[in-house]
């Protein structure tokens, strides 16, 4: 006991709370409602214990339910690992080649991005999963898409366990005479006769869990072949959508320069194994990364900056000329603006008369954009940015270099 209330730690109890959210609570609902129910299914009315197969069938059942339990609490509660607080490159020069975080006090290590959910900067974001309440990132990158290929391999030999107890439960109440099949519920005709009937509420179960295992093994399977492209490419969603954006700046001042995506080693295999690893830990320690032959440590940190100096360039300043109070989908400010309200879970600002405002990217309605606080816009000392509507303001007459509109959002995270 003095043990087990040793390795429980304050901070472990602190971790559980990320289970007390809509997604553990549903993914664990359906983990356990697929694995109950093919067990009891098997068990009862299928392919009973006293069989080999049976047996080796509900081994099976069991070891998958085990298997995807441990993947599933690893990527959450493992995570992703942070950047350490106050972080700095080793060698201070390299720090003209990174980002800095407010709220971290550190440096923004390469691959790293600053997570608003979870607060801190994560080692190679992907994304922020809400189903294991918890970032995707360098350390559970691994038991993350092991339980994204687990999950619908297991909710397939439910499915078959589903699929094949209705099966031959019906088929045994199936009563055929002239021109009618009639399907009779009151009794089995299969010897020896199972104890516990297979009765109406058994059914609907049985079908309710049939379409869960079915529908996972869709959408998981889909995010089980995404997250394999990442891996093996060695490039995060966040990293495609940076070369993207890469692309697009060199193609916008006609450079004369490529940029080559560092940390892609160019074999599949090198990349599959910088994540899978024997030991489960991931090869290196996330901050600091292979890169291929030509390219730099920073070349990806010193296109962020780039990218990020060209959007305050490409910006434009708005004014505030209608008060806004930062409502989701505002009732007075048009049907259409209603409507269009951007489906992202990014902040609305408020706005009051006479603020100004530089947008970065907008909707034909809705524009996104910073505050302009006093005068210390310039990597000010905190930030107000978010959506508002396009017409509560208006394109700042002052401005000259810059009199186009913001180009519309290419995504919509
Ligand atoms: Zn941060
Ligand atoms: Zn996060």
């Amino acid at each position: 006991m003095g043990t087990f209330c040793s390795v429980i730690k304050f901070e472990n109890l602190q971790e559980l709370k990320r289970l007390c959210h809509w997604g553990p609570i549903i993914a664990l609902s359906v983990i356990a409602i697929c694995s109950t129910m093919a067990m009891i299914d098997s068990v009862l009315w299928y392919w009973p214990l006293h069989t080999t197969g049976g047996s080796v069938n509900f081994i099976m059942l069991i070891n998958w339910t085990v298997m995807i339990l441990y993947n599933y609490f690893n990527a959450m509660f493992v995570g992703p690992g942070f950047v350490p607080l106050g972080w700095k490159p080793e060698h201070s020069q390299d720090s003209m080649y990174l980002q800095y975080c407010k709220v971290c006090q550190a440096y923004k290590a390469p691959r790293s991005h600053h997570c608003r959910k979870c607060n801190r900067c994560v080692m190679k974001m992907d994304h922020h999963c809400p189903w294991i309440n918890n970032c995707c990132g360098y350390q559970n990158h691994a038991s993350f898409t092991l339980f994204l290929l687990l999950a619908p391999l297991g909710c397939i030999h439910a499915a078959f366990i589903f699929v094949m107890t209705m099966y031959t439960q019906l088929y045994n109440r199936l009563s055929f005479g002239w021109n009618t099949v009639k399907i009779d519920m009151s009794a089995a005709r299969r010897d020896p006769l199972p104890v516990i009937p297979f009765g109406l509420a058994a059914f609907a179960a049985t079908l309710f869990a049939l379409g869960l295992a079915l529908g996972t093994t869709i959408a998981v399977g889909m995010l089980f072949f995404i997250q394999m492209k990442i891996i093996l490419r060695n490039k995060t969603s966040i990293e495609s959508w940076i070369e993207e954006k890469a692309k697009d700046r060199i193609q916008y001042y006609q450079l004369d320069e490529v940029f080559v995506f560092p940390y892609d080693m160019g074999s599949r295999w090198k990349n599959f194994k910088q994540v899978f690893t024997w030991s489960g830990v991931p090869e290196g320690d996330g901050l600091e990364w292979p890169i291929r032959e030509g390219c730099h440590q920073y070349s990806l940190t010193i296109e962020q900056l780039k990218q990020k100096a060209d959007k305050r360039v490409r910006s434009v300043r708005y004014k505030v000329i209608e008060d806004y109070s930062g409502a989701c989908c505002p009732l007075n400010k048009g049907i259409k603006t209603f409507f269009t309200s951007p489906c992202t879970e990014e902040p609305r600002i408020r706005l009051r008369k006479g603020e100004f405002i530089l947008a970065t990217r907008g909707l034909r309605y809705w524009l996104y954009g910073d505050k302009i606080l006093d005068d210390s816009f310039i990597e000010g000392v905190s930030r107000i940015r978010g959506w508002f509507p396009r017409n509560c303001v208006e394109k700042c007459p002052c401005d000259t270099e810059t009199d186009q509109a913001p180009e519309g959002e290419k995504k919509t995270r």
